[in-house]
């Protein structure tokens, strides 16, 4: 692994995110867990964990990744964004003046290969790029197992950490926040070209990639916007690459109403104009929930809530109408309320 680190007169430099923190001896970064301890930039909360949940892989959301399967999911603290509309802030934001007991990475991997029906782990809750050195420990102990990584993320983070983090991560959900950077300045505290770079860098590697964009009212749900994310997304990372459309609820401190329904299947229609793969999340529409192979049309999996119905594939996630492999990572085991 390449130092994530610069060491200058009287300050060090973190190299793990676009924000180059510079810290004096003692000072945190913008994540609010990474310090400068006089020899290092040292991960505070290294063993930390704020929660632990067995979640459907959907919940992250991923719809194409082992479809129906449970996934370990786990957080610990810090976030380098700032968004005001955070759902999350409680962790992200704040770090517990008394550390809860460290846990090791052993004893995390061997609960994940205890858990009933689950895939692996996924580092998820608040923005693990900030804890990066713990989650790399846990994802070597979880391929060692045999089991699949992944990763919720801002994508706020430099190109060499991430080629290391593609190297054990299996899956990616990584918000594109807004397709303006006004929106990232104002409500994030960050800029919107290095998330595009960790986009097209996760695709260029080929490793599976979604997509979560949280539609905020008067914010980034304008029909031009969508239109040129998805155009963007479609032209730089493929049009068969989902795109999860999340509506908005008041939270933390933004209190704009809650995404209207129409808002959303508004976007999904402009969306759907260059990508095969839209889905609606945190909504309760017809429109937005199953998914057709891209080959034919034929719906293959219809979800209700968390409920995975797969219908018309074989074992390998194939279209039996056309021969269309529909899904890269799928296991008939994973079939629920069919
Ligand atoms: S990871 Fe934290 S300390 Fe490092 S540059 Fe980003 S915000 Fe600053």
């Amino acid at each position: 692994m390449e130092k994530l680190f610069l060491k200058y007169d009287g300050y060090t430099e973190c190299l793990l995110c676009p924000h180059f923190c510079r810290l004096a001896v003692g000072r945190k970064g913008i994540c609010g867990v990474r310090k400068n301890n006089g020899e290092e930039i040292e991960l505070t909360t290294y063993g930390v964990v704020s929660g632990f949940s067995v979640d459907p892989v959907e919940k992250k959301p991923l719809y194409h990744f082992f479809p129906g399967m449970h996934i370990l999911s786990m957080g610990s603290y810090g976030c380098n964004m700032r968004c005001d509309f955070c759902q999350n802030w409680s962790i992200s934001q704040g770090v517990p003046d008394r550390m809860p007991v460290r846990i090791s990475p052993e004893r995390i991997a061997a609960d994940a290969a205890s858990a009933k029906h689950n895939i692996g782990l996924a580092f998820t809750y608040n923005e693990p790029i900030v804890w990066f050195e713990f989650m790399r420990d846990i994802a070597v102990m979880i391929k060692k197992e045999g089991m699949y990584t992944v990763m919720v993320s801002n994508g706020f983070v430099n190109s060499m950490p991430l080629t290391e983090i593609i190297g054990f991560i299996d899956a990616f959900n990584i918000d594109l926040k807004a397709f303006n950077s006004t929106f990232y300045k104002k409500l994030t505290g960050a800029d919107p070209e290095p998330v595009k770079n960790t986009l097209k860098q996760i695709s260029k590697a080929g490793r599976h990639l979604e997509i979560t964009t949280l539609v905020i009212p008067g914010r980034n749900d304008s029909d031009e916007e969508m239109l040129d994310e998805s155009r963007w997304i479609a032209g730089e990372l493929g049009d068969e690459t989902p795109l999860h459309l999340s509506r908005y609820y008041p939270t933390y401190r933004r209190n704009d109403p809650a995404t209207p329904q129409s808002t959303l299947e508004r976007l999904f229609d402009i969306a759907s104009l260059n990508l095969k793969n839209v889905y609606l999340g945190n909504v309760a529409s017809a429109k937005g929930q199953d998914t057709a192979c891209s080959g034919c049309g034929t719906v293959v999996t219809k979800r209700s809530g968390y409920n995975i119905m797969h219908k018309g594939l074989d074992d390998n996630g194939r279209c039996l109408i056309c021969g269309k492999r529909v899904y890269e990572n799928f296991s008939f085991s994973s079939r629920r309320g069919h």
